[in-house]
């Protein structure tokens, strides 16, 4: 049996180590000149994993309700105990990184794998059609029993996955769900941003679509010269990036004291001899006090004793829901991961093998599911690659 892999990022490299056997021929064929360039620069080049707390909840699909089937208890075991085979791991608060800390050893041990197995490599390869008869016909010229495409979204074109492979896969029958930038920065248009630029502190972010708040995230909040970034940010930012692209009305709500419930009662309580800006200066970067203040059309020098009930509310309500309006967001190039994709209406769960096409087999962030921050994603590229090896040996 020969099995041609298209794509060799992090789930075509663990789907290739799992299938080959002394029966077998494994192919990988990648556009790229080298294997998992992807691989290199997650986790700010430390590569994020694996997650210790992974259920479909931290997962997006536009068919939600398919995702239980598709990652399973067993499922998540097995790719837990690959891991730890293939990388000595170091957990930290939950994000499994490597003990290396370099995503470039991931990256190298996979390749290792896949080298000492016999696994046949071509590099500088892109797949531009494919045909099936009895097998499959790749460019013309590599023929297969079972096909594996593994060729990613369209996030980071840079390094390779730019999502041709969607329009392949349309023409064999199979539904494409609109691919979407998700885990983005946000962006704005408001006259104050150039003044917040630099800005890093931790805050709480909601989402508000159409006036309904959706998520809400705790995390490092980037404030920027064009909007909002931070993982916080990144994880609410799938659903705003599908409700700009239906044009409805987004706001994020920022609560930049979230440890205080009511910030005005515990300034009177604790600190009502000092002026506003003093107390402030105890909690906010000073770039961020002025434009708080200027919102909330207070004097900075006026003493927390003498403001008004009104002034006191006003304080409140710019601290601690701070409405920012979203009018867009980074495009693919600066978006972690792609959502929507092949829609698992047309894969079959317990095997990822298409409904459409016999022995082909749909794997990682091809499919219509993406992750939040934290290891999900290369997750999902493992899961799945796992899932399809099961059932191709
Ligand atoms: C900056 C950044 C940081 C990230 N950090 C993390 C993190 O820390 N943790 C985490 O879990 N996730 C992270 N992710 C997301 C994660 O990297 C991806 O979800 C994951 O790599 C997807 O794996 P994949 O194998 O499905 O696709 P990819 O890794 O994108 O691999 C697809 C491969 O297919 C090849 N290909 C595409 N089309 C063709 C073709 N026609 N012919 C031949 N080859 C083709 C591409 O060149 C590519 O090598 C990050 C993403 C980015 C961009």
């Amino acid at each position: 049996m020969k099995v041609c892999i298209i794509g060799g990022g992090a789930a075509g490299l663990m789907a290739a180590i799992n299938i080959k056997n002394d029966d077998n021929k494994v192919i990988i064929l990648e556009k790229n000149d080298e294997l998992g360039k992807k691989i290199l620069v997650t986790g700010n080049g430390k590569c994020n994993l694996w997650n210790s707390n992974m259920n479909t909840s931290y997962y997006n699909s536009s068919t939600p309700e398919l995702l239980d089937n598709i990652i399973t208890e067993d499922l998540i075991n097995k790719t837990f105990n690959e891991l730890c085979y293939l990388f000595a791991m170091n957990e930290k608060n939950g994000y499994f990184y490597p003990f290396s800390n370099r995503a470039h050893n991931v990256r190298d041990i996979l390749v290792n794998e896949c080298i000492k197995k016999g696994i046949e490599i071509k590099t500088n390869y892109e797949v531009k059609s494919i045909t099936k008869k009895d097998t499959f016909i790749i460019n013309n010229e590599i023929e297969c029993d079972k096909l594996i495409i593994s060729t990613g979204g369209c996030s980071m074109p840079i390094t390779g996955s730019d999502g041709s492979v969607f329009n392949l896969l349309n023409n064999m029958g199979h539904d494409i769900v609109k691919p979407l930038p998700s885990l983005v920065p946000l962006y704005a248009n408001e006259s104050y941003l150039n003044k917040w630029n630099g800005i890093r502190c931790h805050a709480v972010v909601s989402s508000i679509i159409d006036g309904e708040t959706k998520k809400e995230e705790y995390g490092e909040l980037q404030l920027t010269d064009n909007g909002i970034s931070g993982v916080c940010v990144f994880n609410i930012s799938g659903d705003i990036v599908k409700a700009l692209e239906d044009n409805k009305n987004v706001s994020v709500s920022i609560n930049f004291i979230n440890y205080l419930e009511c910030p005005s009662d515990y300034f009177k309580e604790q600190y009502s001899d000092l002026t506003v800006y003093d107390v402030l200066l105890k909690f906010l970067d000073t770039k961020l006090i002025k434009i708080i203040l200027d919102k909330a059309d207070i004097n900075p020098d006026a003493y927390i004793k003498s403001l008004t009930t009104k002034e006191l509310s006003r304080l409140d309500k710019y601290l601690t829901s701070f409405n920012i309006n979203i009018t867009g967001y980074g495009d693919f190039n600066k978006s972690q991961v792609t959502q929507g994709g092949v829609s698992l209406k047309d894969i079959n769960p317990d095997t990822l093998e298409s409904t459409i096409i016999n022995d082909l087999y749909l794997i990682g962030e091809v499919l219509d599911i993406d992750g939040i921050c934290g290891g999900y994603n290369l997750g999902f590229a493992w899961m799945s690659a796992l899932k399809v090896s099961d059932n191709i040996c």
